[in-house]
């Protein structure tokens, strides 16, 4: 019974959110993009581009993003320009934010998509390692989002965090990462109260997404789970709709946020049951 309501409450609310995007309200939006050179954000670049927005990229591979720019552009970007930069350096976040505004004159939309080398394992005991991996995924994002509030504040704009299921639900061989986007969860929500409290028209949408068919992803899961990966391109697109409708969350595949409730709800077995979808022999 409780599937079958909240089976019909998602149809709902699946065909309200359809109708209220309107793709046209993203030409000629102004959009800094993170981590666009390759995965999710390579196809959020190509959707935003499709829809004629005009987009600053960045990533720390300089001759891979002059490949999605020249992309971007025969898709119809009205203006598009990238940055290379390594969100592993303090001082990198409001740079690119300065560049965007400068190369922009404002910005629209901030998605922080990036994340910095994931290892899929149990945890090894390097501490060093989840510190620099909070820097990346976790204190850039700080960063960047605290240099764009002002442009974003003064253009009624969207701050869009991407995150992961292991940032609702913490699962196996994913101790530093989960962290990191637990966190992401606990910072960006706690903003977007403070903002709904100071009258500050910036809307904030955390996309927790399940696995996604992207390369990397696909090569640290191999043999090491049984769960099937949902394509890149949709998930992009799920992502910035959901900024450009101003949801909270967004959750793809939009089966994500009944798995949290129950996850919620169930609390027996749940543990075991989700241990079942990962190979590990023990010792
Ligand atoms: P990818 O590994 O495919 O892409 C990561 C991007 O981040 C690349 O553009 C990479 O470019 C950039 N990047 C890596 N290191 C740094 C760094 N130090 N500084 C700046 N940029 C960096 O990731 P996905 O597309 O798979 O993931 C995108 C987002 O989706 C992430 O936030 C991830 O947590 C989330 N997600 C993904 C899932 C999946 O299954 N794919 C599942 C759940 C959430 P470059 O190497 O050029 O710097």
């Amino acid at each position: 019974k409780v599937l079958c309501a909240t089976g019909i409450i998602a149809g709902l609310l699946a065909f309200f959110w359809k109708d209220t995007f309107n793709p046209e309200s993203l030409s000629g939006a102004r959009v800094l993009l993170t981590g666009a050179s390759a995965g999710i954000g390579e196809q959020m670049a190509y959707h935003y581009a499709k829809f004629g927005a005009e987009i600053v990229l960045t990533a720390r591979r300089e001759a891979v993003l002059q490949k999605v720019v020249e992309k971007c552009l025969t898709l119809g970007a009205k203006k598009i320009f990238y940055i290379p930069a390594d969100m592993s350096s303090p001082s990198e976040p409001e740079k690119v934010v300065q560049f965007a505004v400068q190369k922009l004159g404002g910005l629209d939309y901030l998605v922080l998509n990036h994340i910095g080398v994931t290892h899929f394992q149990m945890w090894a005991g390097d501490v060093e390692y989840t510190r620099w991996l909070m820097q990346v995924n976790f204190f850039s994002y700080v960063a960047l989002a605290t240099a764009a509030l002002p442009t974003l504040e003064k253009n009624r704009g969207s701050l869009v965090v991407v995150s992961s299921l292991t940032g609702k639900i913490p699962t196996p061989f994913t101790t530093s990462y989960s962290a990191t986007k637990f966190a992401l969860d606990g910072f960006f929500s706690s903003l977007r109260h403070e903002l709904i409290m100071q009258n500050r028209n910036v809307s904030v949408t955390l996309c927790i997404l399940g696995l996604i068919d992207t390369d990397t992803a696909l090569e640290n899961t191999r043999g090491k789970v049984h769960l099937t990966a949902s394509p890149a391109p949709e998930a992009a697109l799920a992502i910035i709709r959901g900024g450009a409708t101003r949801l909270q969350e967004v959750f793809y595949p939009w089966w994500l946020q009944h798995m949290c409730c129950l996850w919620v709800l169930l609390p027996n077995d749940r543990d075991q049951v989700l241990r079942s979808y990962y190979n590990y022999s023990s010792p």
